[in-house]
């Protein structure tokens, strides 16, 4: 299509929903018969000015060339409806949704590679909606992407120009009311757009070549922190950082973490590191023999977030874990009415799969009192969240500082909750 000789191009990115499915229980010869129907069908709606491709596996476009705005998304609804109805071939039985994504030309793309690639985008955006949907990529969209791509370019200069820092949040035990660790979270001072926490940059980052430079960084300067809390407190003191699958996979990470704390004047048991179940699961070989090699040094390893993956039961049993974390989700259900007595179950049911494995259990995101008392009545090991203190610089975390949670604690609850903000 000549973008240049139109007024305006509408381009419909199409793609089945759950296409694998039919390869799989069918066959691939009936899904090739699908996609033949499928093709057929498209072809046979006889849409005016319209164009129809195969350009993939199970993708098609459309482009529709001078259509008057807002046909385009009413093209997507019709073709979707007419996806849906049955298909019937010797070999198959089924019926195909079909996600697609509307972009048009010039108003939300100036040509025809930025067309397909925007199409593209919102045809995600459509499947994330659940599957046969229509998303037509529209300013916001345009706005995220190029704040994206931003961050993308910013990001390369970061680290160089000292924009990264680490905030702390304490971690307290609640067999001594102290606390005994804080966690080191990434924040990025970014020259323009201020501090950024990372809901904001941290899926720009995995992805850009910076990230690894990134986990480095971050080893040392937390060994170098935790190396300064233990010198004045003449104490053990951990500090416990989030480290990506590549950090994981691609470095010598006993290597890094040996010579870290050597240069930082500690002992590698002052370091936990903190990996998700998702990070584990995306190469389960490489993370638990780098896990195991670090734990040989005295490094602990907590499972972030857990509760939340879609892993199963059996490989914690065979993971080279310390802690499991206790997702904030679950203590925040702890106090709704409607969710309670589920929230209950499932803390419950984690702090005794941690016992029986010879684990601890770390409660994340309590915000009250009543979520700190009922997690340390389930049987919790420790707990972490804004009452015990929000992230914050490293001035702001006093470790081993009376016990003010504890049973000798309890009058002063309130002093210790406002004191750390
Ligand atoms: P996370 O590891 O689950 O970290 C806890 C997050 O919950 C932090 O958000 C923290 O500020 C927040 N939080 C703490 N207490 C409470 C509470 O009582 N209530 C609520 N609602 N939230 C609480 P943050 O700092 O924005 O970090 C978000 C995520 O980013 C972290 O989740 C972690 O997965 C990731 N992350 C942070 N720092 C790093 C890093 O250095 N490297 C990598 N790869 N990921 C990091
Ligand atoms: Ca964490
Ligand atoms: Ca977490």
């Amino acid at each position: 299509v000549d973008e240049g000789a139109a007024a305006s191009v509408d381009l419909l990115f199409i793609d089945l929903d759950r296409f694998k499915d039919i390869n799989d229980s069918f066959g691939h010869a009936a899904g090739d018969e699908v996609l033949r129907v499928i093709g057929e069908r498209l072809s046979d709606m006889f849409i005016e000015g319209a164009h129809v491709s195969r350009i993939g596996g199970d993708e098609f476009v459309i482009f529709l060339v001078d259509a008057p705005e807002g046909e385009a998304a009413r093209v997507a609804r019709d073709v979707i409806i007419r996806m849906r109805e049955a298909i019937q071939t010797p070999c198959v039985r089924a019926s195909v949704g079909a996600s697609i994504g509307v972009a048009r030309y010039p108003v939300s793309a100036s040509n025809a590679g930025e067309l397909l690639r925007n199409a593209d985008t919102a045809m995600y955006h459509a499947k994330r909606a659940g599957g046969s949907h229509v998303w037509s990529f529209g300013k916001e969209d345009a706005q995220r992407l190029s704040h994206r791509r931003r961050l993308r370019a910013d990001l390369k200069s970061a680290s160089a120009a000292r924009q990264f820092e680490l905030h702390y949040q304490p971690q307290l035990d609640l067999h001594s009311g102290r606390v005994y660790g804080a966690e080191a979270l990434l924040r990025w001072n970014h020259p323009q757009l201020g501090l950024l926490t990372p809901a904001d940059f941290l899926d720009v980052l995995l992805e850009s070549p910076a990230n690894e430079a990134t986990g480095d960084w971050l080893i040392r300067l937390a060994l170098r922190q935790a190396s300064k809390w233990q010198a004045a407190n003449r104490m053990p003191f951990k500090v416990a950082v989030n480290l990506s699958a590549t950090t994981i996979q691609n470095c010598d990470l006993a290597a890094l973490v040996s010579e870290a704390a050597e240069a930082a004047g500690v002992c590698a048991s002052a370091l936990d590191i903190e990996v998700t179940e998702t990070v584990v699961m995306s190469d389960f070989a490489a993370a638990s023999r780098a896990l195991s090699a670090v734990r040989r040094l005295g490094v602990t390893v907590s499972l972030d977030d857990f509760g939340t993956g879609y892993s199963s039961l059996a490989y914690l049993t065979r993971l080279p874990v310390d802690r499991i974390k206790i997702d904030k989700s679950f203590v925040q259900e702890l106090t709704v009415k409607e969710t309670c007595h589920r929230a209950r179950a499932m803390v419950e049911a984690m702090v005794a799969l941690a016992r029986a494995l010879g684990m601890r259990t770390v409660a994340e995101g309590i915000e009250t009192e009543t979520q700190f008392v009922l997690v340390k009545e389930l049987g919790c090991d420790a707990v972490q969240g804004y009452f015990i203190g929000k992230p914050g610089s490293a001035a702001r975390i006093e470790p081993y500082a009376e016990p003010r949670f504890g049973p000798a604690g309890a009058s002063s609850l309130h002093d210790a909750g406002s004191g750390s903000r």
